[in-house]
């Protein structure tokens, strides 16, 4: 067999390279990554675990198989605790094995991927962050992977070094910055970025993790419009969170106090997945994979969704009529009602939790490299340095604000803009607001019979209570007073209280 088509020659002809999805959160889900240090110890403890991911999302549609390497390297491998089981290259040549052999079995690139260092955060020198690369890149060479990914870079500093680095083995070199339309934690705006990753020898730019897809994509159009701007060439990609993150500030997910066990209800549907890769392709992004919390049937999202572009569906839509189309052959009449795209794509899914907010107040906590509060250490976390912590989260705005004052970056840090959220919220100007009142009595009187006490009552109002938002209608969406009045009585709850909707309104306990 003709040896695959290379990653320049792909995207140089127009190609849609479609790329997997982030293993560190897929593999801690199925119990082979510790959160925390996520680091890749199981591509030599669970080499099967790894295959068979990497296998998955090659059914799916992925062209690229990325080395399960993020965060091989021995600066991270020996951090806080984490002890160094198995050295960074015993680890980056098992996953090099794995993604060659899975690559193998289809028409797949190998990816070599190197990511940030804990020694850059801890305001290590240049020679020292760049000998860290070194070792990683000594293994893909060894390996022979078809090309390099340096990615998640929260600092275009350490990105631009990580670059330098890879382009001397005069394999084809992408960059991802693990960032916003915001730009850098230093403030160095996404354009910029991407400007100084294509002049240090990246060949593709764009952004990965952290936010999500749409977030993403306006990111990496910021970086187009730039590089073309100065006059550059470059080819785009994008591997986004799979999560929704309309609230995040410029750290993106990590601040959400969701991060990293409480995610789940944010998670992007595989209809939400088929917007995201039309949106990435008509901005002229041509590779388009994923990142932490992707699983191989958004992969097959992105790839079903750009099948004509593609000229081909993958080898898992044999198992997925196109738009619910396997929904005909359901025993339930109004299940195979749902076997049409128009169904999927209106469709508002419910979270089922009627307590809790749509979005949340991030972090924000403002520390980046140059804060001491970054300086890593090998040795475990201490109980003190823990309870420090602890005592700091209950006094976010207090300490941090003092401790930004103390860093010696504090300037750098202030000159990240303050974020301005992407997602456009409908107009709700003209649309009368209820009335809780009215409408809690309307409710009183059509469910007296249901009001017996079933639900807990709730808690007492917090003195850190966020401003109220005003409750409105959205145009067009079904729940309101008068289709809750139709519903059959199992299905009503007993009216809500006042303090009740208060404390729904609040977005739950403080
Ligand atoms: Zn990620």
């Amino acid at each position: 067999m003709a040896p695959p088509k290379g990653i320049m020659e792909r995207l140089d002809a127009g190609e849609v390279v479609i790329g997997d999805g982030g293993f560190v959160f897929a593999l801690e889900k199925r119990g082979y990554v510790k959160a925390g240090p996520w680091t890749p110890e199981a591509a030599v403890e669970h080499p099967e675990a790894v295959r068979q991911l990497h296998r998955e999302f090659l059914r799916a549609g992925a062209n690229v198989m990325q080395t399960f390497t993020f965060y091989a390297s021995d600066d991270k491998l020996e951090n806080r605790g984490n002890k160094l089981s198995f050295t960074g290259a015993q680890i980056n040549e098992a996953a090099c094995d794995l993604a060659r052999e899975v690559a193998n079995e289809g028409d797949a690139l190998v990816a070599g991927g190197v990511c940030q260092t804990p020694s850059y955060l801890s305001c290590k020198s240049e020679t020292e962050v760049k000998g860290i690369f070194k070792k990683q890149l000594d293994v893909f060479i060894k390996k022979n992977v078809d090309f390099l990914i340096a990615e998640y870079f929260e600092h275009v500093e350490e990105a631009v070094w990580a670059v330098e680095v890879l382009k001397e083995t005069g394999k084809p070199v992408a960059a991802c910055l693990c960032i916003g339309p915001e730009g850098d934690m230093h403030g160095v705006s996404a354009g910029e970025c991407a400007i100084r990753l294509v002049k240090a020898g990246a060949q593709i730019v764009g952004v990965n993790c952290h936010f999500d897809p749409m977030t993403c994509v306006e990111a990496v159009k910021l970086m187009k419009a730039a590089v073309e701007k100065a006059g550059l060439k470059a080819h785009y990609m994008v591997q986004p969170l799979a999560y929704h993150t309309p609230d995040c500030s410029c750290q993106g997910f990590i601040d959400l106090p969701e991060f990293p066990f409480g995610l789940e209800p944010r998670i992007l549907t595989r209809w939400d997945m088929h917007k995201y890769a039309r949106e990435a392709y008509n901005a002229g992004i041509y590779f388009i994979g994923g990142c932490c919390g992707f699983e191989p049937y958004h992969i097959r999202a992105v790839a079903e969704e750009l099948a004509a572009e593609r000229g081909v569906l993958p080898a898992a839509s044999e198992k997925h009529g196109t738009w619910g189309a396997g929904l005909e052959m359901h025993t339930k009449p109004w299940v195979r009602a749902r076997a049409r795209r128009d169904y999927w794509e209106n469709l508002k899914p419910a979270s089922g939790r009627p307590l809790c907010p749509s979005l949340s107040t991030p972090d924000g906590w403002g520390v980046t490299k140059g804060d001491t509060d970054l300086m890593q250490q090998t040795e475990a976390t201490t109980k003190d340095q823990l309870k420090q912590l602890f005592d700091r989260q209950q006094r976010p705005l207090v300490v941090s604000l003092s401790s930004k004052m103390a860093a010696p970056s504090a300037r750098l840090i202030q000159a990240v803009r303050p974020h301005a959220p992407l997602i456009k919220f409908p107009n709700r100007q003209g649309n009368p607001k209820p009335n809780v009142q009215e409408a809690l009595k309307t409710l009183a009187v059509n469910f007296q019979q249901h009001n017996t006490p079933s639900a807990p009552p709730p808690p007492p109002p917090s003195q850190f209570a966020r401003p109220h938002v005003p409750l409105t209608l959205i145009p067009g969406s079904p729940d309101t007073l008068a289709s809750v009045q139709l519903l059959p009585a199992r299905y009503r709850r007993r009216p809500l209280n006042t303090d009740e909707m208060e404390f729904i309104q609040r977005g739950g306990p403080e």
